[in-house]
C-alpha cells in the first residue's frame, strides 16, 4: 500500500525497532516463563500473531509489553497541530523545529522568493462545522485572503530581523499556520494511544490528516498488532489505555 497523499503534511520514518512485534513477544514471555527468557526464534508475523492473542485480544489492558518497541517518525504540519500532538507526555519525546534557529523561508516568503503555501497551512476550500454544528463555506477567495494575511506577517517577520531582531524575539509576529517539522520518537504503546484520542471521526481536519500520515507508518511497522487495532479500537472512540 501506497503512503496517503496529505500534502502540505508530511510523516517519513527516521527509525524504529527492526523487529517489534517479535520485541513485544519476548516481554510477554518474560512475564509468564518461569525460566531465563532468550532471544526467541519467531517470525516477525507469528509473534505479532500471537501479541494479539494473548496480550490484546478482549481488550484485557495488558499493554504493557507494547512499551519496549520505539519508532522514531519524522513529521510536518502545521504549528497548531504539531503543538496538540506535544501535549502528549508519557511514553514519548519531541524534538521540533523550534523557529528560534531558522527563518530563512519566511524571509523568502516576505521577498516573493517562495509561494506563502510553501511555508504557511490555510485549510481547502469546502464545508466546515463551527463548534454549534452549524455549516459554513469557506471560499477560494478566503483561502487568498489568508494567504494574503500569513505573507504580511512574513514581511512583518523579514522587517524586524532587517532591524537586528533575533529569531525567537522575530517569530512572534508570524501567523500560527506556518509549517513546522519534528521528530517524533514513542513506544508502540504510545503511538496506538496517540490513534485512539486523535483519528476519531470528530478529530479536526488537520488532526484526522497527520494521523493518517501517523497511522500508515505504524501499520507498515507492526502489520498484525495493526490488524487487531484497527478492527478492535481504531476510531471507536474508547476510552484511551
Ligand atoms: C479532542 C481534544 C481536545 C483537547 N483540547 C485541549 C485544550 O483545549 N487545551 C489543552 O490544554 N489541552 C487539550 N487537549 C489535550 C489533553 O487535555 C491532553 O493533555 C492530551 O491529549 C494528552 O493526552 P493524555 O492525557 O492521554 O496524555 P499522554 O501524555 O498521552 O499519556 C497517556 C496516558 O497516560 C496516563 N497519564 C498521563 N499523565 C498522567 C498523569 N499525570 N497522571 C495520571 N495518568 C497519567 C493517562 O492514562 C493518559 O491517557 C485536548 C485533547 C484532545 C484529544
Amino acid at each position: 500500500m501506497d503512503a496517503p497523499s496529505i500534502e502540505p503534511f508530511k510523516v517519513e520514518k527516521s527509525d524504529g525497532s527492526a523487529f517489534p512485534q517479535r520485541l513485544v513477544y519476548n516481554a510477554l514471555h518474560a512475564d509468564y516463563s518461569e525460566e531465563f527468557v532468550g532471544l526467541p526464534e519467531i517470525s516477525e508475523d507469528k509473534a505479532g500473531k500471537i501479541a494479539c492473542e494473548r496480550l490484546l485480544k478482549g481488550n484485557r489492558g495488558h499493554w504493557g509489553p507494547l512499551e519496549h518497541p520505539s519508532l522514531s517518525l519524522m513529521v510536518k504540519a502545521d504549528h497548531n497541530t504539531m503543538m496538540q500532538l506535544r501535549t502528549h507526555r508519557v511514553g514519548c519525546s519531541f524534538d521540533y523545529q523550534s523557529m528560534r534557529y531558522t527563518g530563512e523561508r519566511i524571509r523568502k516568503v516576505a521577498k516573493k522568493e517562495i509561494d506563502p503555501a510553501e511555508v504557511f497551512y490555510v485549510r481547502p476550500p469546502g464545508t466546515y462545522w463551527d463548534r454549534q454544528g452549524d455549516k459554513y463555506t469557506w471560499t477560494e477567495e478566503q483561502v487568498e485572503e489568508s494567504l494574503a494575511m500569513c505573507l504580511s506577517s512574513a514581511i512583518d517577520y523579514d522587517r524586524l530581523r532587517t532591524q537586528g531582531a533575533s529569531e525567537e524575539h522575530a517569530r512572534s509576529v508570524l501567523c500560527t499556520g506556518y509549517l513546522q517539522h519534528g521528530l517524533i520518537t514513542g513506544s508502540l504503546r504510545f503511538w496506538l494511544h496517540l490513534c485512539d484520542v486523535r483519528s476519531k471521526a470528530d478529530a479536526q481536519l488537520e488532526a484526522r490528516q497527520i494521523m493518517r500520515g501517523i497511522e500508515f507508518r505504524v501499520q507498515r511497522w507492526v502489520p498484525e498488532i495493526w490488524s487487531w487495532y484497527q478492527l478492535n479500537r481504531h476510531r471507536k472512540a474508547l476510552l484511551a489505555p
